[in-house]
Parts: structure tokens; sequence; C-alpha cells
């Protein structure tokens, strides 16, 4: 093909084209290397993002020798091609260059019907985008070409262009105008895009769509877009008998047209190694053999993204290390969600697509509101709807899972369940969804109304009446195997916070490398042990003390015990009791009433306590380690209690158990060296007793201000420094944790606050506190380890900080560790990448 008009910024993509993604936009960029692997693709030429721009502003440029290029009565597409994918661009112009003569020779071959379909749709389209008149008129007259001609006529006040040059010159114009009109602008930067960011065009030869004999056009991929699972399908039809063949690419279209499938495998093979990466490849199948039209990064699950990486990897087409790059972190989510255990006893009420894969159990809500109702009830639900469009999505986000009556495997619903990771069945059609009356009817007749439990089942389109227990989703094989590389490329640890033999099983489940804060107080909200603490706290007497914390003794090394055997040798740091004491106490009069009959004390002995424990401002009172050192035997019997189980649990796991322990809301050396010598004394006790010496480390959560300043003392006495952020942000901004959702929002939507300080950690001010308090510490303890166990843990960003200042480990919950090591592995990686290449 030749371009006569070699004008600058318009490039012919061959072989030899400069096309580039940043001058051309990201489509553009895709078919350049389609081109360069040698995959047969239409002629197609590309106006630049400035060209573009340019021709926008009004200046002209030679489409003749443009539409000349493509031979003989042209007939092209014009294509958008912005920097990425999703920022959008106005809608592909087809069949530009049809004027009175083509649509003869295109009835010739395609038949009248279909001549008249095309002809009409294009002169409607050219009437509305391109001349601006109403769509009304013209669709009083759908599907008759010669009428709209007449209409336009009226409209434009001129005959409808003929000449293939002008159509060109006039849509390219329109579409350049529509991307730099006010609303484009606003729509593309709600996706993210800068407010310039510029739109490049393609026009792509489109006379395929004239020949003669069976033209067949689809989408083709190498991968499962539920499962992940490398297998050939997709969608075919058939342009002369209109047929779908939806997801038959490998069954019905290769046993039908064996040519054109096998046609496609070589394609996918050669553009997954070209690419590197799966992509969906829409092509056209004509008697002059196949083409490809786009390869489109496809929208799927985490789940599909890591297996195609996987596979790509084992292919050698990718390293471990890019597959990693591959997953955002956040992504990972939707692995954590369970799956409805294959064994599980199945009865489904309903079965439709498995459109989006897991399970989920929730009540039935027919509404987005409903779902967020819900969702403000912390109450899982399902949300069920005849169909989804956008104004769901805010709902979709919110429920545990979707159903829809109606839709397959690529209606809205299952796209955004499956981008979300959220379990989705479409195309339930069995069941009649009557939102009106908040019912659905299933086939049998009975009615389910909203509030019912269900299950659904994404992963194999069933659902079940009433919950299921799920097992967790990180049993994936795949999913376990691309955390392992993970974690061979991370250079930080990651530890959960686990209060619980529970939290820990999570935690060994999501390989933490150990606990990182145990928060001693959860185990004591348990009925049976509230009242012993309960007791505890009305002992108005040492001794009587003393005789309640014996009871609680017992319970606190078994929860110990079972933590250390849980975590099998892996460390666990155990943080001393740290809330202030009346945080235990009932609140209103009759839970007052009921603590009098149990305690057998007055109402009044009750109040007054109460009111004596009672602080105006107790996350700044007694708390911490200020509660340890006025009632020593507190912080006595929980280290007596760790230091026992410590003992006990070095049986069953084999070697000797040496447990952190950590002072919280530190301000200074003396609170830590007064505690460490009580501990100290405390484990010479638990040697003489059992004749067995149980080395512990000693950390210090710093979460003062003042603890980060006076680190380099602290350092003195502790092995370990680990940053409470929660604390030290509240602290540092003088802003109550507990309070600050109720202005928040609006403080940063004023521009007061960046970031909301509890979600994003503040690197310049506690930021500033931490690297102070590391640097200090160092100094007087070069050996020890520093950490942070506050929420920020398992943010990226936090991790990179921690990274950077050389900490040992970040600690956050549970389900948030697997994201937390990829992380860690991405920034890792990402930083050989940057020293490799930066000059030595
Ligand atoms: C913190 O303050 O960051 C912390 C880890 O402790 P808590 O959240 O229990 O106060
Ligand atoms: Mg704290």
């Amino acid at each position: 093909m030749l371009i006569p008009n070699q004008d600058e910024g318009v490039v012919r993509i061959d072989r030899a084209a400069g096309v580039a993604r940043d001058l051309h936009g990201e489509r553009a960029g895709d078919l350049q290397r389609l081109v360069d692997m040698g995959l047969p693709c239409p002629a197609t030429v590309a106006l630049s993002v400035l060209k573009v721009h340019q021709i926008a502003e009004g200046m002209r440029f030679n489409a003749a020798g443009m539409v000349n290029a493509f031979g003989h009565d042209p007939l092209v597409t014009v294509l958008p091609s912005s920097g990425q994918r999703a920022w959008g661009g106005p809608r592909e112009f087809p069949d530009v260059g049809l004027n009175a003569p083509l649509h003869a020779a295109m009835a010739a071959t395609l038949g009248r019907a279909e001549a008249d379909r095309r002809w009409f749709d294009f002169i409607l389209r050219y009437a509305t985008d391109v001349a601006c008149l109403d769509a009304e008129p013209f669709e009083e007259v759908a599907g008759q070409p010669r009428a709209a001609l007449r209409i336009y006529e009226e409209e434009a006040g001129e005959p409808f262009p003929q000449d293939p040059a002008e159509q060109l010159s006039k849509v390219i114009s329109s579409m350049a105008s529509a991307w730099e009109g006010v609303t484009a602008r606003l729509l593309r930067h709600a996706q993210g895009a800068p407010l310039d960011a510029g739109l490049a065009l393609l026009v792509m030869d489109h006379r395929w769509s004239m020949a003669r004999g069976a033209i067949a056009t689809g989408t083709a991929r190498m991968f499962d877009p539920v499962t992940g699972q490398k297998r050939i399908n997709g969608t075919v039809r058939t342009v002369v008998d209109a047929e779908d063949l939806d997801e038959g690419l490998e069954t019905a279209f290769r046993d039908r047209v064996p040519d054109i499938y096998y046609a496609i495998a070589g394609i996918l093979e050669t553009g997954r190694t070209g690419l590197r990466e799966d992509r969906a490849y829409h092509f056209v199948h004509t008697c002059d053999g196949l083409q490809l039209l786009d390869a489109v990064p496809p929208v799927c699950s985490a789940r599909v993204v890591l297996n195609n990486a996987i596979s790509l990897v084992q292919a050698q087409v990718i390293t471990r290390e890019d597959a990693l790059l591959r997953i955002a972190p956040t992504a990972l989510a939707g692995f954590l969600h369970p799956q409805v255990p294959p064994d599980a006893a199945r009865k489904p009420i309903f079965t439709g697509v498995a459109a989006s894969p897991g399970g989920a159990t929730g009540r039935i809500v027919f509404t987005a509101d409903a779902a967020a109702a819900c969702a403000a009830r912390e109450e899982p639900c399902i949300l069920v709807r005849r169909e989804t469009n956008p104004e769901d999505v805010r709902g979709m986000h919110l429920a545990q899972g979707i159903v829809t009556e109606r839709g397959g495997m690529t209606s809205h619903a299952a796209v955004i369940a499956r981008g979300l990771g959220v379990p989705c069945i479409t195309g339930a059609s069995s069941v009649d969804v009557l939102p009106e009356t908040g019912q659905m009817v299933l086939r049998d007749g009975r009615v389910l109304k909203e509030g019912d439990e269900i299950t659904i089942d994404g992963t194999h389109g069933e659902a079940h009446l009433g919950e299921i227990v799920m097992t967790p989703a990180d049993d994936d094989p795949a999913f376990l195997e691309f955390m392992s590389w993970a974690d061979e490329a991370r250079d930080i640890g990651v530890r959960a916070n686990a209060d619980t033999p529970a939290d820990a099983a999570h935690a060994l489940a999501f390989k933490a490398e150990g606990i990182g804060l145990c928060r001693t107080e959860h185990m004591f909200f348990e009925p049976s042990r509230l009242t012993v603490m309960r007791e505890m706290i009305f002992a108005s007497s040492e001794p009587d003390r003393r005789a309640a914390l014996d009871r609680l003794l017992p319970m606190q090394r078994s929860d110990f015990r079972a933590l250390f055997e849980t975590m099998a040798g892996l460390p666990v740091c155990i943080r001393l009791f740290d809330p202030p004491l009346h945080e235990f106490l009932p609140m209103d009069r009759e839970g007052r009433m009921n603590l009098a009959r149990s305690l057998d004390l007055s109402l009044s002995a009750v109040t007054k306590r109460i009111d004596a424990i009672s602080e105006f401002n107790p996350m700044l009172g007694m708390r911490g380690v200020r509660l340890g050192i006025m009632h020593p035997e507190i912080y006595e019997m929980q280290v007596r209690a760790i230091l026992e189980a410590a003992i006990e649990a070095a049986e069953k796991v084999g070697t000797p158990v040496e447990p952190e322990i950590m002072i919280p809301l530190v301000a200074g050396r003396s609170e830590v060296r007064l505690v460490k010598t009580r501990m100290d004394s405390v484990a010479a006790g638990v040697r003489v007793a059992t004749g067995r010496e149980v080395n512990y480390r000693l950390g210090v959560l710093v979460e003062t201000p003042r603890a980060a300043l006076c680190a380099g003392e602290i350092a003195e006495y502790a092995q370990l420094l680990s940053f409470g952020t929660n604390d030290l942000t509240q602290m540092t901004y003088g802003l109550s944790r507990d309070d600050v959702s109720r202005f928040m929002k609006a403080y940063v939507a004023q521009g007061a606050l960046t970031l909301d300080p509890f979600e994003k950690l503040d690197f310049k001010g506690v930021g500033e506190l931490i690297r102070i308090a590391a640097e200090r510490g160092r100094e007087t303890n070069p050996g020890i380890h520093l950490s942070i166990c506050g929420e920020h843990g398992g943010d990226i960003e936090t991790i990179d900080f921690c990274r950077k200042a050389g900490f040992s480990y970040v600690s956050c919950s549970p389900f948030r560790v697997p994201i937390a090591r990829l992380s860690a592995a991405q920034l890792a990686i990402r930083a050989r990448v940057q020293d490799a290449a930066s000059p030595k």
C-alpha cells in the first residue's frame, strides 16, 4: 500500500513503521507489534496524536491521498487509539467510503438486504455524528437507504457526499473534535486519563467485509476467561447466515470450519510468544484468509491473569519476575474468597452460566440500595437482578455474590464481577426475578423473598438454599506456587497480627512468617473470661487481684500455648495488656446490675468503682505500660503464662520456643527498665520452678512520639522496636482515631489533608518520627529488629518505606498477608531492575 501523501504524523503500519504507543496510542502500538510478528492484519494508516489534535484545531490534511492508498473503491473503518485503552475515545466508524456504486457492488456479493442495512447505517451515522442532524427522521425510515439519502439532502441542504475522500476527511475531523469536547475530557479524566491526553486515529482497510462467500468474524483467546485454564475458545459469528457460535470455537467451529480453527490456533501461539501475554484477538476470516483486527488485553479476574502468567512462565515466554509484576497486589483479594467445597452436598435450586468463580453465602437483595444497607449492617448479601447496568455497580461492589436472570459469559454482570473477583451466576433463566415485589420465583414454583439466605457457586454456576461451609481459596495450587515465587523475590518479612489461635491458623494458611502482634486483651472478651476479668478489675486489694489473676493464668497459658503450637516454631510477638480497664466494664444500667449480681455487690458499689476508674481521656490515660507499672501483678501473670506456655509448647513443636514480649504505650527508658526488671524476675521464678530456661526477646511498641524520639535510650533494653502506627498517628496529629471518621472525608475534600492518615501512613510527619527512631535505635543497638504492626503494615507504600529503612518485617491482618507478600516482591524486583539500569 502506498501513501502518496506522506504527511507528517501519518504513517502506514508495516514492518518498517515507527508506530509508537506514546505517539499513536495503545491500539496502534499493539497492531504494530502484530505486524512486526508477521501476523496478517488489514492495511492500516495511523494518524498521530499531534496530527489528530491539529485536525481538531481545523488544520487541513490530504484525505484524498490517504483514501487512495486503499485502492479503487476504498472502504475503511476509522478507529480510536488513545494512550490507554481504558481512556476510551469516539466510537469506531465503519464503512467510510460507502457510496452508491459500492452499495450496488455490495448487494451483488452480500445480498440486497445486507447491503441496504449497511448503507442505511452508514448514512445515519454520518448524518448524526458528522453533519450533526437529528436521528429521528432517519429512524422513521429505518433500513431504507434511499429514503435516508432524501432526508439527508432535505435536512443538510446538500446531497449526501459520495466522494470517499470527503467522507474520510469529515469523519476524521468529527472524531478529532469529539475527543476534545468538554464532556469527553471529563469522562476520560474520570477513567484516570490526564486532562491533556491525546487521541490518535487508525484508518483500517474494511474491504474484507465485501468479500463474496462465507465470512466469519469473532474473538479468540487461548485461555478460559473464568478459570484461566489454557484452552482455545471465543465467539464466532458467521456473517452470511448471522449465526452466533458463542464460546464454540473449540467444539462446533473446529468441527465445522477446521481450517479457520487451526489458522487461529497458530496465530494465538505466535501472538502469546510475541506479545508475551495472552490477548483476546478480534479476527475476520474471508475467502482470502484470516486477518487480525485487534489484540485486546482481556478483562478478567486476577485468578485468570495469574493462571495466564503461570502458563507463560511454564512456556518460558516470560520470567517468574515478569509474572509477579503482572498482578495488582490488591487483586489477590479475589483469591481469598472461599469456594464451595467440591464434596458439599449439592441440591441446586437453580443453575446458570458460571460467570465468575468463588462461593458466597448471603441474604437475597434486589437493589443496589438494599446491598448498601446490608453492607452497612455488615450482613453478607447476594445481589439478584434481571440483568445489571452501570447503576448497579455500586451494589455489585458491596455484595458478596451476584446473580442475573439474563446474560451470559460476557454480559455486564459477568465482566464486572470477574473484574471484582466476586462470585457470579448469569443467565439463570429458570428463575423469574421480580424486583418490584421483592421476590424470585423458582422453576418449581417456590418463591424466595428478599432476606432469604442462599449460597452461590460461581465456579459451577449453581445456587443452593441456605449456607454452605466454604473452603478457603488459597488452597488453589496455582496461587500457592505463584506466592512461593513472591516469597523468593521479596527482601522483607511479612508477619500477621493475630490475637487468637483461630487467627493464627489463618496467618499460617496465608504463609505469614510469624505473628507480629498478638493483642492479648482480645483473649478476655469471651463471656466466661470476662467475668473473671471483671473480678480482677473490681478487686479492692492486691491479694484479691492476684487471686483473680491466678484464675486467668491457666486460660492465658493455654491461649499462648495454642498460639505457639499453631505457629510451629515461627516467631510470635505477644503484646502485654494495653487498653484502659474500664473497657471491660458494662456501660448501661442493665449490664451493671448483672455485674452486681454476679460479683455479689450492690449496684451502687459497682457504679462507684466504675466511676473511680473512668477517665476523661482514657486513650491517654491508665493504659498500656502505665497499667502494667501501677498493677504489676497483671503483667507478671501474663509473662508467667507466656514463659510456661513456651516451655509446654516446645515439646510439641520440637524446638525451643523463644517468645517475643512487647510492652505497649511506652514513653521512655525508665518504664522499659522497670518492666524488664520485673519480667526478668518472673523468668527467674519460672526457671527455678520448672528447671527450664526460656529465652525471650523484649519488644517495645513505639507508638508515642516521645518513645520515637527516645528510641536510642529505649533500644538499650529492647531487641525489637515495633511501630504502632495507629496510636503514633493519633498522637502525632493529636487526632482521635476513634472519632476521626466523623469529619475526615470532608476534611480531605476541602484539601486540609491530602489523605486520611489512618488509611495511608503520613510519611512526612509520622514517617519522620519513625525514621528518627530507627536511626537512634540502631545507633545504640545496631542489631535491633525494626518493624511496623499498625494497620498501615499491609499497604504497599508503607512496605516500600520499611524496605528502604531496612526493617525486618511488616505485620498486618491475616487476610492482607498475601497482598503484602506480593507487594514486597514487586518492590524488590523493581528496585533490582532500577539498580541494574542505573549507571555504576
Ligand atoms: C497501634 O497503635 O498501632 C497498635 C499496633 O496497637 P493498637 O492498634 O492495638 O492500639
Ligand atoms: Mg496502640
